[in-house]
């Protein structure tokens, strides 16, 4: 097998060295290849001399493996592939346990690429040239990232010593999905590759995920710190990853993301109480502590639109709250019955939430009115609230 990977390998060098700088030599493209704990990145930009690399690869990079200036447009960029969980959204390279990891697209195209003719093109700009990356055996190859591993649909990994919640992951993972699926319509679009990694590395409990379109990506640290009761949060975690495949990779999602991170907030907690992990009096609680904290933080600040608000604090806990809310002035079949509207076409917009729910003839006038004042007018929320619960 080492053979046949070499041969192939340097098959594709020869391939990617000579034929493509003859056969195409307008087209930019990028080969990457591994080495034990390396990740060479060869990019073949003609007429271009110097490019300068994306600062997130920063602290990865290997500076004596790594050429940023050419005379035939040819360089390479070498990353240490380490593992790392860190606290931003997204790792340079997001390096799982079993040594599979992904790279996010975005950061592998240089910031900035220099001509010979002086010229400089910054990745924010629309003059930004196109690349096409080479494929590979060794790599699955996304619209915004590449996955260095195999296509499995679903690995959880790290759960070794703990067999009774790795069932339950998986348990979980695939009710939630056939929820959803039964609710919203089955997914036409590719299945998504999911990889859910636990790892202990002695700090405290936390976790993070996202999806790339047809990519889920979950990371679970210290679980062993948790008791088996607050396993929950861990699922309504899993279940809101889940509905990000609804609401942003089968549906696209446009506009604001109270919308997008609401909605996921709202129905995972939903799923887990259909699917009987949680009963009706702990979503009463947690649904009254969404309202309660959203209720607070638009009372401190008064002057803010939810609409215009980006703080993840808004966007999650009260674009959770604005569901809670159109549920408990009407029923929870309405607030189905609104996204049902939304994932009627390929694409929809934040603005589509309160149009869906002008169009609803069985919707209260004085519903519109608070979802409305909720979303758009300063000081919504909060009157919002008030008249809800009679503060
Ligand atoms: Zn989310």
């Amino acid at each position: 097998m080492w053979n046949i990977s070499l041969v192939f390998k340097t098959f594709l060098f020869l391939v990617f060295f000579t034929c493509i700088s003859s056969l195409s030599a307008k087209y930019n493209s990028i080969l990457l290849d591994k080495n034990k704990d390396e990740l060479i990145i060869y990019y073949n930009i003609p007429s271009a001399n110097y490019i300068e690399i994306d600062s997130h690869y920063d602290n990865i990079l290997i500076k004596g493996k790594t050429f940023t200036t050419s005379m035939d447009g040819k360089f390479k960029i070498t990353l240490n592939i380490k593992s790392e969980v860190s606290r931003e959204f997204y790792d340079p390279l997001r390096v799982y346990s079993n040594g599979e990891f992904l790279l996010y697209k975005d950061y592998l195209l240089p910031k900035t690429i220099r001509y010979e003719n002086g010229t400089v093109v910054n990745k924010i700009q629309d003059t930004y040239p196109n690349f096409s990356i080479l494929e590979n055996d060794e790599y699955i190859l996304g619209n915004r990232y590449i996955f260095w591993g195999d296509e499995k649909p679903i690995k959880i990994l790290g759960l070794e010593k703990n067999r009774d919640l790795k069932e339950n992951i998986l348990k979980v993972y695939k009710e939630v999905f056939n929820y959803y699926s039964n609710v919203f319509g089955h997914i036409i679009k590719k299945k998504p590759v999911v990889v859910i990694d636990f790892t202990e590395n002695g700090g405290d409990f936390h976790y993070k995920g996202d999806v790339l379109d047809d990519f889920l990506s979950y990371n679970v640290l210290n679980v062993s710190k948790l008791d088996k009761g607050k396993y929950h949060q861990i699922y309504s975690f899993i279940a809101h990853e889940i509905f990000h495949i609804w609401n942003s990779y089968e549906h696209n999602h446009f506009g604001k993301s109270w919308l997008h991170e609401g909605s996921a907030e709202y129905f995972s907690i939903k799923s887990l109480f259909k699917l009987g992990y949680v009963d009706a009096h702990k979503v009463e609680s947690i649904q009254r502590a969404y309202l309660n904290a959203c209720y607070r933080y638009y009372k401190d600040n008064s002057k803010k639109i939810m609409n215009e608000n980006n703080s993840d604090f808004s966007i999650y806990v009260c674009g959770n709250a604005l569901h809670i809310l159109l549920e408990k002035l009407e029923n929870e079949n309405i607030v189905l019955d609104i996204w049902k509207i939304l994932f009627k076409d390929s694409s929809y917009n934040s603005d589509d939430f309160i149009y869906s729910i002008k169009k609803q003839p069985s919707i209260k006038k004085e519903t519109i009115a608070r979802i409305y004042d909720f979303i758009y007018r300063e000081g919504g929320v909060v009157r919002s609230i008030e008249l809800l619960s009679g503060k």
